[in-house]
Order: C-alpha cells, then structure tokens, then sequence
C-alpha cells in the first residue's frame, strides 16, 4: 500500500515529467503524426511498470465504469492465458488497459506511455552507451519515417534537409530510468518500489 505522501509526490513528478515530455512533443510536432484511434503503439509490448505506477493505475482503473473495468479484468485473463502458453523469453503482448483502441486509463498511464511516439537516446542496458530509440511505427511511415534510412537504422541528413523541417530530430535521453532517476529519486527522493512488466503485476 502507498502512503498519501508518497502518491502526492508522484503526482508532482508526473507534472514535472509531462511539461518536459509535452515540449519536446511540441518542438518535434513536424514529425508526429499520432491521432485519435491510432493505437498501434498499445499494440505489442512488454510494458515496464513500477510499483507505484502501478497503484496510479489501479487509481485510474477504480475510476471506470464496472463494463469497463469488467473488460480489463478479461483482457487480463485472456493475456495471462497467452503467456502461459507462450515458450519466448520476451512475451509482446496487447495492453490490458486499451478498448477500442483507446487508453482507458489516459491520465493515469504509465512514464513509458508517455514518452511514446518521440525519438530520443537512451542508455544501453549492457553497454552503458547511448542509443537511438526511435517508435516503432517509423517503419508504418508514421512518426519520424520520413527522415528515417531503413538500410542504416538512423537518422539521415539528406532526408532531413529534403524535408525542409525546421528542427533536427530529438536526441535527448528520455528513457524511464533516466526520468525516475534525474527527476523522481534526485530531484524529488521518491521511491518507485520494484519495477517489472505489466502483466506481471496483474
Ligand atoms: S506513436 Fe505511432 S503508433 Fe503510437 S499513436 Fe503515435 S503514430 Fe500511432
Ligand atoms: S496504459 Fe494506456 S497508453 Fe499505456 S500502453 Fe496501456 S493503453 Fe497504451
């Protein structure tokens, strides 16, 4: 159980982060097409969750109607079904929390839902060095794709420049553990508890 204290900080870190994360959505808005219905990003994943985003959640979830709470809850059996059947040692798998291709619990999402749709650097797990991460959707021509090379995995110049773009993609570090650790655990001692995938906490 999380104590009012420890939830009323996350709430600051949460308006902390989101002004940070809704500038640069809006310094890099040339290349962002994401828009209402489009889901794909809630799609297939593993989704990494500590344990107090995951009571913020739970806060999310108590506000919803029994339908779709009830939705949830079989969404959540239907993939714990799955991934017992599943032999990968990654499990991909749908959001519990999306229906109708919309996020039943927007507000209440988790940091990496957040920072979904920008490109940005990101420490290596095993390497400690930086990498490009970029949506997975830059292959569906959605966001970043038209200064994206497939052949060489990066951003390229000569696209860039045909685009007329006036800013450069993000190549800031935007990764979760960077956010938890600069602004939650530095900025605000706020301990997160255990993080784990999603489905893990269901
Ligand atoms: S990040 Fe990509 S897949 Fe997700 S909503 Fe935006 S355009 Fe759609
Ligand atoms: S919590 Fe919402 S935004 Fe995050 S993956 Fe699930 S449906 Fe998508």
């Amino acid at each position: 159980m999380i104590d009012k204290e420890r939830m009323d900080k996350f709430y600051q870190f949460i308006r902390v982060i989101m002004e940070r994360i809704n500038a640069h959505f809006e310094d890099q808005k040339e290349y962002i097409h994401c828009k209402e219905g489009c889901s794909l990003c809630c799609e297939k994943g593993e989704y990494p969750c500590s344990e107090l985003e995951f009571e913020f959640l739970k806060i999310g979830f108590m506000g919803l109607d029994k339908a779709t709470q009830q939705q949830i809850v079989d969404n959540t059996i239907q993939i714990k079904a799955e991934k017992d059947k599943c032999s990968d040692k990654i499990f991909m798998h749908k959001c519990p929390f999306l229906i109708n291709h919309r996020c039943s619990v927007y507000p209440y999402r988790m940091i990496i839902c957040r920072t979904f749709g920008l490109s940005y650097y990101d420490k290596d797990e095993y390497e400690k060095r930086n990498v490009l991460k970029v949506p997975f959707c830059i292959e569906k021509g959605l966001n970043y794709s038209e200064v994206y090379d497939q052949e060489s995995k990066s951003f390229s110049t000569e696209l860039f420049k045909k685009t007329g773009y006036k800013k450069e993609p993000l190549t800031y570090n935007l990764g979760v553990e960077m956010l938890v650790k600069k602004f939650g655990k530095e900025i605000m001692n706020l301990d997160f508890g255990e993080f784990k995938r999603l489905i893990e906490w269901l």
